[in-house]
């Protein structure tokens, strides 16, 4: 099984959408592993979004990011990555497809809902930026045998 990491950004704490968007992701049958509250600083953004810190934008992502704290969470599945990708849509919300996370709740390119890892290397990457080995949870899933045939586990 594959994890991957995703925050709920400030976005989604502001507006009230954290139980609708971990309903999505329960529903889906990914397993939360990881999960807490943290406020995120300039260095640990500078790093996460380091592919954007030359762009114009990057400022208001600072301080969209830091406007209030963040949850991260860690899920598990088969094919998490993209399956967690496929749910959460377009990175504009306003042309991401109905049915996905940004295209059900949001209207902007930046104040997006949600992060998801993008690669199986990054989420590794994610993961351990965010999260110690302690706080990740290695615990059965009861459900596993209704969610999956057997050569899927
Ligand atoms: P994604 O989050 O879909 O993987 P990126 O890694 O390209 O997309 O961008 C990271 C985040 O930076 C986006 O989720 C969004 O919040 C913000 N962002 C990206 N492009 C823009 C833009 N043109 N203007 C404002 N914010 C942007």
């Amino acid at each position: 099984m594959e994890q991957t990491f995703i925050i709920l950004k400030p976005s989604a704490i502001t507006r009230g959408l954290v139980g609708d968007v971990l309903l999505r992701f329960q529903r889906k049958g990914l397993q939360i592993t990881g999960m807490k509250m943290i406020k995120l600083d300039e260095a640990i953004l500078r790093e996460h979004y380091a592919h954007l810190v030359d762009r114009p934008f990057f400022p208001w992502i600072l301080s969209s990011m830091m406007a209030t704290p963040v949850i991260v969470m860690v899920l598990k599945g088969k094919d998490a990555v993209n399956v967690v990708r496929t749910m959460v849509g377009a990175t504009n919300s306003r042309v991401a497809a109905p049915g996905t996370i940004r295209g059900d709740f949001g209207m902007s390119g930046q104040e997006n809902i949600v992060h998801a890892s993008d690669s199986h290397d990054n989420a590794l990457i994610e993961i351990n930026r965010f999260f110690k080995p302690e706080e990740i949870f290695d615990y059965t899933l009861t459900t596993i045998d209704a969610l999956y045939a057997p050569d899927e586990k």
